[in-house]
């Protein structure tokens, strides 16, 4: 058995998008750019995909240039600010923050104590970013209000979207200037995602050495994993919070100082982050996983690293509650069962952890 709570670190191909995958992949392998008939099926499938992607987006298809994902998308976005000054949320997963700080004199806005970015936006700034929901809390940002604010002083707004798109309503994501989403938080393949730029962003040249995204972004396109992208959203429907909700109810019941992150903001439907009463993240992790869930201890690409939560750590945590943070995030194939599931298996691992028992 495998009952799997890490859907904000990636999430299975959804079945439809594995469909589209392979179709594209058996029927229009042909490179985009080849000037054959079979060639140019593919470029039009292509520029399909990227019309619905749009549509889906509120974002104008020309605005878009497919990515590997997320990671390159923001790193493409800071390259191109490089040596200005820019303001993202204390909060940014590492994929903007590092490019930030390699690139850019960053700016960070501070969050509240329920983990909602501040909107003290500075005037000088290039560029300002604020991603639409967070990865570890799944609280949700004040992304419209930014974009409108940044409007008004001219500033481009930039939203990491990744966990956004594919959980919430998105056609109005396309008022902001920049987008990043990515394909494997939604049911899409990996390695595959966007950046939305402005329309007087069309010089831009990210990557150099051919044609390609409008001589954006060079390189054959990986026409397959767009269309998987693409058809995995628009199968991608918000759903209700209340099996999570019934799940903290009842973990704060059997915990009582059990400390759950934001709990009093909007957040994702599918997100917990807590703060267990007692025991290291990794015991949890490794029993849990022992019985079949899988969860993790903050972001994918921290874990492992002790006490490395971006999110608790602007929240002013102590150290020792820095290591006994969990995060359960669920998808589509959760289901109320599994949630009960996993209500008793906490329940079993802290007895074992507290009594001493197997390896604890
Ligand atoms: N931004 C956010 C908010 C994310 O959650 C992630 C994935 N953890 C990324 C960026 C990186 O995404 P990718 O794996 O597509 O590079």
């Amino acid at each position: 058995m495998n009952t799997y709570f890490d859907y904000n670190a990636t999430t299975p191909l959804h079945p439809l998008a594995r469909q589209a995958w392979l179709r594209a992949t058996d029927q229009h392998w042909h490179n985009p750019s080849s000037l054959y008939r079979h060639a140019g099926h593919t470029a039009q499938q292509l520029e399909n995909a990227r019309e619905r992607l749009g549509n889906l987006l509120g974002a104008e298809p020309n605005r878009i240039v497919f990515t590997s994902g997320a990671t390159e998308s923001n790193n493409m976005l800071f390259a191109a600010y490089h040596g200005r000054k820019t303001a993202i949320s204390a909060i940014e997963h590492p994929s903007v923050r590092a490019p930030a700080h390699h690139h850019t004199h960053v700016t960070e806005l501070p969050v509240d104590q329920n983990g909602i970015c501040q909107l003290q936006i500075p005037h000088d700034a290039a560029i300002v970013s604020i991603q639409a929901a967070n990865n570890e809390s799944g609280v949700l940002q004040p992304w419209r209000e930014a974009a409108a604010h940044c409007r008004k002083l001219g500033i481009p707004f930039h939203t990491d979207a990744a966990q956004w798109i594919g959980k919430l309503e998105s056609t109005d994501l396309g008022q902001c200037d920049y987008i990043t989403g990515s394909a494997h938080k939604f049911g899409g393949p990996k390695g595959c995602g966007f950046l939305v730029l402005r329309h007087e962003d069309e010089h831009i040249r990210f990557h150099h050495g051919g044609p390609q995204e409008n001589g954006r972004r060079a390189g054959t396109e990986n026409y397959p994993a767009i269309e998987a992208m693409v058809t995995a959203l628009e199968n991608a429907h918000p759903q209700s919070p209340e099996p999570r909700d019934t799940f903290i109810h009842t973990i704060t019941s059997a915990f009582p100082h059990i400390r759950i992150i934001s709990a009093g903001a909007p957040r994702l439907w599918n997100t917990v982050l807590m703060v267990m009463p007692a025991h290291d993240n990794l015991k949890w992790l490794i029993r849990l996983s022992r019985r079949g869930f899988s969860i993790s201890t903050g972001s994918a690409c921290s874990s492992g690293r002790e006490g490395s939560s971006i999110v608790v750590t602007a929240l002013g945590a102590s150290p020792t509650e820095l290591k006994r943070v969990v995060r359960i995030s669920s998808g589509w194939q959760t289901t109320v069962a599994d949630w009960q599931a996993l209500t008793t298996a906490f329940q079993e691992v802290s007895h074992e952890l507290d009594t001493g028992g197997p390896g604890a």
